[in-house]
């Protein structure tokens, strides 16, 4: 339903989803003075914490969708995996920024690759392979090494298996039990960027400095800003990043996550319908940051400034770190840190409990500070 824009401070905002992307975003639309209802059907979700109202249903519960619908002014969502029948339930109500088609299409890996192939992006080579059938003409699309991926619910390098052969690639589609996948071939990584950005109704498109990131396992480990790769892959970087947006019509915050490879090819590996983790440097560095910029972009405000204001990097802290419990005191002794805990009670391996970002003069003071603490804290060494 078209919105009389701009939605002001005071009105009702709704996020699906109440993970720690929706938890900033709870904060930032709170600091505006807008009030924010949070729906996820965990009980000690993160953004339920911190929201006016959090509805504890499934996203798909029609009783809690029209609730939504009818308290709030707009709605946005924090995660991917939102079904887009539920963002087209609340759109004959409310705004609903991003809209369901867009996120229909990035949340299923076929479709996003397929997408992007259609519209000119360059991607690592790939085949969609939902059948065994289709795994032979796979292999010699994708090539050796590659890795399969299944097309849902995959994160953080989850459902995810690297193959060397025919024979592995088999076992692979096997294990992950014949869903639909898509198997890419492997790119010889120079340096993984992301770019994250905002569009507004009207088009108007605005981007934060490229994010160079590290992954450890398939999860992000640390984003540095500025990044070191040259200023031209940067700069093709933003351009496809708009471009892509543009395309998806697309309103509200989002994340392109690119490869470069050996080459300095930029290939775009995925995107993502919500703030990034790889943005979250821009909480402390930035004049506005990416949670601030979706409360703006949603309720139709002027997007704000996105300029850096300081060297940075970002350090992810998984449940791993709690093990031996965290040495906060060995962490907070800097005063260029600057801590971000989102509130989960339980501290799995793997599980992102919070970040922090570590702000310097410099980006070699501020990566040393990075490397520094990281260790104080026993995350793995770079
Ligand atoms: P994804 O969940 O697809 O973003 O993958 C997580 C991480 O695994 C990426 O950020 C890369 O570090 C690595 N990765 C995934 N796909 C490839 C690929 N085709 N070639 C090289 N590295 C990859």
């Amino acid at each position: 339903m078209p919105a009389r824009l701009p939605i002001l401070p005071g009105a009702p905002l709704g996020i699906l989803g109440g993970g720690q992307l929706g938890r900033m975003f709870t904060i930032a639309a709170r600091t505006m003075g807008y009030r924010v209802m949070v729906l996820d059907p965990d009980p000690q979700s993160p953004a339920g914490q911190m929201a006016d109202i959090h509805l504890q249903a499934d996203y798909t519960d029609h009783g809690a969708l029209k609730k939504m619908a009818e308290a709030c002014a707009a709605v946005t969502t924090e995660f991917e995996n939102v079904p887009a029948a539920s963002l087209v339930e609340l759109s004959r109500y409310t705004r609903v920024a991003p809209n369901a088609e867009a996120v229909a299409i990035v949340q299923d890996r076929s479709r996003e690759k397929t997408w992007l192939r259609e519209n000119g992006f360059a991607t690592a080579p790939f085949a969609l392979v939902s059948h065994e059938i289709e795994l032979e003409a796979g292999a010699t699309a994708a090539g050796f090494p590659a890795i399969l991926k299944v097309s849902r619910f995959g994160y953080d390098g989850k459902g995810q298996i690297r193959v060397n052969s025919r024979q592995e690639l088999a076992s692979a589609f096997t294990e992950l039990k014949g869903v639909p996948c898509v198997l890419e071939g492997f790119v010889q990584l120079a340096s993984e960027v992301s770019v994250v950005l905002a569009r507004t109704d009207s088009g108007e498109c605005s981007s934060w400095p490229v994010g160079e990131n590290h992954h450890i396992n398939g999860i992000l480990d640390t984003t540095r800003v500025p990044a070191s790769v040259n200023q031209s892959i940067q700069e093709r970087a933003q351009e496809t990043a708009m471009q892509i947006a543009g395309r998806l019509g697309y309103v509200g915050v989002m994340a392109v996550e690119f490869f470069v490879d050996q080459g300095g090819n930029l290939l775009v590996n995925e995107i993502a319908p919500r703030p990034h983790n790889s943005g979250h440097y821009t909480l402390d560095a930035c004049v506005t940051d990416q949670f601030e910029q979706q409360v703006r972009a949603l309720c139709g405000l002027p997007l704000g400034d996105t300029r850096l204001l300081s060297p940075v990097v970002m350090v992810n802290l998984l449940g791993d770190v709690w093990r031996h419990g965290p040495d906060w005191m060995a962490l907070l002794q800097y005063p260029g840190i600057k801590l971000h805990l989102y509130g989960k009670a339980e501290a799995r391996p793997g599980r992102k409990m919070g970040h922090y970002n570590c702000l310097a003069e410099n980006i070699d003071t501020a990566a040393a500070l990075a490397e520094q603490t990281r260790k104080a804290l026993g995350i793995i060494p770079l």
